[in-house]
């Protein structure tokens, strides 16, 4: 009998650039996009060492933790680092960058997360992109927690690497992922002798082997399954329409913070200003004296279908994160995440108003 995961014909290599267009297309992207057979970190990291180049300075943004990795991966490969860091309630401003980049003339790089899953900010990318554009350096976006849940637009915003992985608000595979790289970007890293090549980080590879040689054979057996799960996402996100799914993440973010506040008991926004907070997942702040790890393993022991998770590392007592993306963006799973802290809150003494929260959720879903 014929298995569906394990007796598959071979992907072509039309079906692989099929897919690669379609992915293009869901970043409004005339830039090459290289669709790299892992998990994001991979393009997160070949771009990074294939961009930086050993002596230069970099600007390296930090909203959360994965900027503090970019920094150490920069720092890596021989690059002086300007760090900017800013409180993980709140988003960094075009003028910071503006400021850091007047103070660092020599500054040819600059690496930026546009939402952060794990503090739940999200930063304005359009506006940064016209100041670093202005300064020169190669822009690095990651934008893995915002693809699907808001507007990224590679192009319009002058990033010149765009990194992306479907695990988050497309609701898709984590195995695979991908970065449309600019010219600019391509003629760094042919430049930059440092450039990973022969290698599986290299994207340079993927462009001698793959696009100048017109797509018309893979450098090496593609992660298959990863690749059929990646097409069946995006036909599912053309078929609800790109600007239904993010819709659908602001609606949840907004409908989850408004809901949050309406609980009471303490539970606050962890982002302060409801226009930096991510619409890929809600952060929030538990009240004092009640343990954060705590309070989401007695919602969780209620209902452990649900979409939370307490803060990493440092964070973890006294960050909740409700993950309201790709099939959790939905009004069912925002009442029921608020519903579940809300009562594990109330057995703590503290006075929550469920009514009160779900009422806020179903209106600011109807209006948001
Ligand atoms: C989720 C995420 C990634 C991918 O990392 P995983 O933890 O392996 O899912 C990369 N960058 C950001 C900003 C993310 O939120």
């Amino acid at each position: 009998m014929t298995h569906p995961f394990l007796d598959l014909a071979p992907l072509t290599a039309a079906h692989f650039a099929g897919i690669e267009r379609r992915v293009a297309s869901l970043l409004s992207t005339e830039q090459d996009v290289v669709i790299m057979q892992g998990e994001a970190l991979l393009p997160l990291e070949g771009c990074i060492r294939s961009g930086a180049v050993p002596g230069s300075t970099a600007l390296n943004v930090i909203t959360g933790p994965y900027g503090q990795t970019f920094g150490d991966w920069l720092r890596d490969c021989g690059v002086t680092v300007v760090d900017l860091a800013v409180p993980f309630h709140t988003a960094v401003t075009a003028a910071q960058v503006r400021e850091a980049l007047a103070e660092h003339p020599e500054i040819d790089f600059v690496s930026l997360v546009h939402a952060e899953a794990a503090t739940g900010n999200t930063n304005p990318v359009a506006e940064i992109g016209e100041v670093v554009r202005e300064h020169g350096a190669l822009f690095y976006l990651d934008a893995v927690a915002s693809i699907g849940a808001e507007p990224v637009l590679p192009d319009a915003w002058g990033v010149d690497m765009c990194v992306i992985g479907a695990q988050k608000a497309m609701g898709g595979p984590a195995g695979v992922s991908a970065v449309s790289v600019s010219e600019r970007a391509w003629a760094r890293f042919a430049a930059n002798p440092a450039a990973p090549r022969r290698s599986y980080l290299s994207l340079l590879d993927w462009k001698a082997r793959w696009i100048d040689g017109g797509r018309k054979a893979l450098p090496h057996a593609p992660a298959q399954l990863e690749m059929l799960a990646l097409e069946a996402c995006i036909e599912r996100i053309e078929a609800e329409g790109l600007d239904a799914v993010t819709a659908r993440h602001a609606r949840a973010a907004a409908a989850t913070r408004a809901g949050a506040l309406a609980l009471g008991g303490g539970l606050e926004p962890y982002v302060y200003e409801a226009a930096d907070a991510a619409p890929v997942a809600t952060t929030l702040r538990s009240p004092a004296g009640v343990d954060a790890s705590e309070l989401v393993a007695k919602a969780l022991a209620a209902d452990p279908t649900l979409p939370l998770i307490a803060g990493g590392g440092a964070l973890a007592k006294e960050m909740i994160r409700i993950n309201h993306y790709g099939p959790d963006a939905t009004q069912g799973v925002v009442h029921s995440s608020l519903a579940a802290l809300g009562s594990a809150l109330g057995g703590t003494g503290a006075a929550v108003d469920l009514e009160s929260a779900r009422r806020a959720v179903t209106d600011t879903w109807l209006n948001a």
